[in-house]
């Protein structure tokens, strides 16, 4: 197995930088995952470390080996892709035997690393059938034992769960973390859905337009982020984001020119308070910094959603204990528990 290191590294398509410098180290054994919205690189920056891509400029060591210039056969890495890419006239036993055969290793060797990732991803029951009699979840099951039975230093995958249904997706998730565990590999993830992220990652690097904005444990990005798009990009309903500027004492001015105490001497370069939708709760106290009135009561089972209007601080949203009696239209006051406050001078 094997740590993966990219220094400086930069892409640009036409001229046009998408990956814009980035260093990182994913260390030996860890689930490490890309996550971001929609062409802000993750992919191009996964495809740069399987060699299905040249970087424009930088390098990618695995372990201490300079792999930028190696192709990607010879990285030794196996990436699993959104679109499976299995071979259709194959059964489901070529398709995993396949790299394997092409490598000529003998057969007693195929026979056994082919039943052991059938094992592995309980495909035993389906290995004569051909990839056309699969579920998407079966097929994509293929495609990890493809790649499990080359031994590769690392796995990369690219969106693997993409065209999966939610409950198939929630079950594959399962089996990949499942996975990592069991062979202890390096593993490498691109997606887009924050919830994949939090819930596989050892680590989470988030991008936006070709840069790094924070690396972490889900834990530490959820809880301590580093910049607005960060905190807005991890977590559902997003986190809410008021203007604010120091009062030069233990509190922030807020739009309409309340006052909300922080508990501690404000930051001077202080520009925007957020705070998360469960951490607020709906107080009677009339003296309440931010009140509004429920424009919005989704009953979600477990808890409310709400859309508080707050007139001049905008929007909040609020998750709330389902038992309690609110409804659209009433007028509520807000509790922003000081130590549930985030500060960003953006
Ligand atoms: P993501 O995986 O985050 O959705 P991509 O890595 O696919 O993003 O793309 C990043 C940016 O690079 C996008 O603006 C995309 O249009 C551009 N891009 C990706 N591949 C190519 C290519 N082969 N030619 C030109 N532009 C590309």
């Amino acid at each position: 197995m094997a740590r993966i290191s990219l220094g400086n590294v930069c892409k640009s398509f036409k001229g046009l930088k998408v990956i814009k410098s980035v260093s990182l180290t994913v260390e030996d054994g860890e689930f490490c995952v890309f996550v971001g919205p929609s062409g802000c690189g993750k992919s191009t920056l996964l495809r740069m470390i399987a060699g299905l891509e040249d970087v424009t400029s930088g390098q990618i060591l695995i372990d201490d080996q300079d792999v930028t210039k190696l192709e990607p056969f010879d990285r030794q890495l196996s990436m699993v892709f959104q679109s499976y890419a299995l071979y259709p006239h194959l059964t489901v036993r070529q398709n995993i035997a396949f790299a394997l055969e092409t490598a000529k290793q003998p057969k007693e060797v195929i026979e056994c690393k082919v039943a052991e990732a059938a094992r592995t991803l309980k495909l035993e029951d389906y290995l004569d059938r051909r990839p056309s009699a699969l579920s998407g979840g079966q097929r994509q099951r293929v495609a990890i034992g493809r790649a499990i039975v080359r031994e590769p230093r690392a796995f990369l995958f690219d969106e693997p769960l993409s065209n999966l249904d939610a409950a198939l997706r929630g079950e594959t998730r399962v089996e990949i973390a499942s996975l990592h565990k069991s062979l202890a590999a390096t593993m490498i993830y691109v997606t887009h859905d924050q919830v994949e992220a939090m819930t596989l990652a050892d680590r989470i690097v988030v991008l936006n337009k070709g840069e790094i904005m924070q690396v972490g444990s889900p834990r530490e990005l959820y809880e301590h982020p580093g910049n607005v798009f960060v905190a807005q990009f991890l977590g559902s309903p997003r986190m809410n984001l008021i203007d604010a500027a120091s009062d030069g004492e233990a509190g922030v001015m807020l739009p309409g020119n309340q006052r909300l105490d922080i508990g501690q001497r404000s930051p001077e370069n202080i520009r925007t308070v957020g705070v998360r939708p469960e951490q607020i709760s709906i107080t009677d106290d009339g003296d309440a910094a931010i009140k509004g009135t429920i424009k919005l009561c989704e009953y979600h089972g477990s808890v409310l959603s709400l859309i508080v209007d707050a007139g001049p601080m905008g929007d909040i949203s609020v998750l709330a204990p389902s038992a309690g009696a609110l409804v659209e239209g009433a007028r509520v006051s807000l509790d922003l528990p000081a130590d549930a406050l985030h500060f960003f001078d953006e």
